[in-house]
């Protein structure tokens, strides 16, 4: 059995029904984009190429949306998981508020598909909360939140006296409006449902395990012998893109979400807020529409896959107790568990554009902070390129800009 990249039943997958199911690749066919992944990324690709009028096609060695996708979190945040001042060592301060306003223009922009298409993903705007129980870190605090109020962003500072949440804050950075969260199971079906009429193809339990470059076309093998011809190839594998490439895009850990059975008690505050501490590394938590809480954190090394299951229990145990502290008050049982892979990189930034050899291998990878929202610019960008527009803010990405 090869490396597993989530482990777990994830609660996405579990509470919605199988909306919709693909066929798999039973013929030779061309397109001339190959998108290579069916989780939330490989969708909002398909969506951003086929709504440019490209001939694009999926290509999902399993279900549609049943790997990293069924168990995200789902925090949509502009912020990265670093602030300004630590993240200025690996990055200059201009690119980190130039990323922090392109997470607004990609929530925006699922705003925009939510408004188009309907939300049939439970989307939620919502402020954002990053806080510390640490008197040694309410500098560090401060600083953030200066970084982001001389650039225009909506933020407020709270203090002890301020601190509205209930439990120990000693100081935090309120975003208002500056996060987002969603069903992403459902979000990456809506997509798919949306650029079907646009004629975007979708092939599921269709793996694709060879790929060939002539001078003008790519040739991909898939896993009962029939092939794709087209122009590019783009990588939306996720965590594992070693069929592709040898370059190592970031330092993988495992990381892990428990979810509660629904609370009847939680308070609005809590359901209108999603929090994250300042730890290294931090735990978040948000709501979900049936009043649950979801809390992750505890990331472990990665190193040749997911830790034993013991290893797991502990990281689970520790989330477990955490919640139970933040809200002694509820009632809180467990319901799922589950944990996944994750890659870090130095400026919390994904890997969006062309390989710097190979002008037919793309990637759109939404490691670092904030994997779905840099998916979402990798949708935008990347159909521009293609059609020969190349956006300047897609350096921020480049494959180049470290030497992996
Ligand atoms: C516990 C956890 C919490 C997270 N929380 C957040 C969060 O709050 N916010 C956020 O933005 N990000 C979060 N992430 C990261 C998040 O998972 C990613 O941003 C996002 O889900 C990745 O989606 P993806 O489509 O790139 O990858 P995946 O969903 O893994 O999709 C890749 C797909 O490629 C397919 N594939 C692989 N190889 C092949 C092949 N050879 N042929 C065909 N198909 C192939 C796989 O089967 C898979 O379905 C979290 C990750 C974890 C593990």
């Amino acid at each position: 059995m090869g490396t597993q990249y989530v482990k777990g039943e994830s609660f996405f997958t579990r509470i919605n029904k199988v909306t919709k199911q693909y066929e798999y690749l039973t013929e030779d066919i061309e397109a001339d984009v190959i998108i290579v992944g069916g989780g939330v990324t490989g969708a909002i690709l398909g969506y951003y190429f086929s709504k440019s009028g490209v001939n694009a096609v999926i290509l999902e060695k399993s279900r549609i949306a049943h790997g990293s996708t069924s168990i995200t979190t789902s925090l949509l945040q502009y912020e990265l998981d670093s602030n300004a001042e630590e993240l200025k060592k690996d990055t200059s301060l201009e690119n980190i508020v130039k990323s922090y306003k392109l997470g607004l223009k990609a929530l925006s922009e699922i705003e925009n598909f939510i408004a188009q298409y309907g939300n049939g993903c439970d989307f939620k705007r919502l402020d954002s909360f990053l806080y510390t129980a640490k008197d040694i870190e309410v500098k560090e605090i401060k600083e953030e939140y200066h970084v982001r109020k001389e650039n225009d962003f909506q933020v407020e500072f709270i203090d002890k006296v301020s601190n509205p949440s209930g439990f120990d804050v000693k100081a935090g950075v309120l975003s208002k409006n500056g996060g987002a969260m969603f069903d992403p199971y459902r979000f990456t079906h809506s997509l798919l449902d949306a650029s079907l009429s646009n004629g975007l193809r979708v092939y599921e339990n269709t793996e694709v395990i060879k790929v060939e470059y002539e001078d003008d076309a790519v040739n991909v093998e898939t896993v009962y012998g029939y092939k794709v011809r087209g122009k590019i190839i783009i990588v939306a594998t996720g965590y594992n893109t070693s069929l592709f490439t040898n370059r190592d895009f970031g330092v993988k850990t495992t990381t892990f979400n428990i979810v509660t059975k629904p609370i009847d008690q939680i308070e609005e505050l809590y359901k209108n807020v999603i929090f994250r501490d300042n730890e290294d590394p931090y735990n978040y938590f948000r709501t979900t529409e049936d009043n649950r809480l979801i809390i992750g954190g505890e990331d472990l090394d990665f190193l040749h896959g997911i830790p034993s299951e013991a290893i797991c229990n502990e990281s689970y145990t520790k989330l477990e107790q955490r919640i139970k502290t933040l809200f002694p008050n509820l009632s809180i049982d467990i319901e799922y568990k589950y944990c996944g892979a994750f890659a870090s990189t130095k400026d919390n930034l994904g890997f969006l554009g062309k390989d710097p050899k190979n002008n037919k291998l793309w990637y759109c990878l939404g490691y670092g902070a904030n994997g779905i929202l840099f998916a979402i610019l990798g949708g935008m960008m990347l159909s521009k390129l293609y059609i020969g527009e190349e956006d300047e803010d897609l350096k921020l990405f480049r494959i180049s800009r470290y030497d992996c």
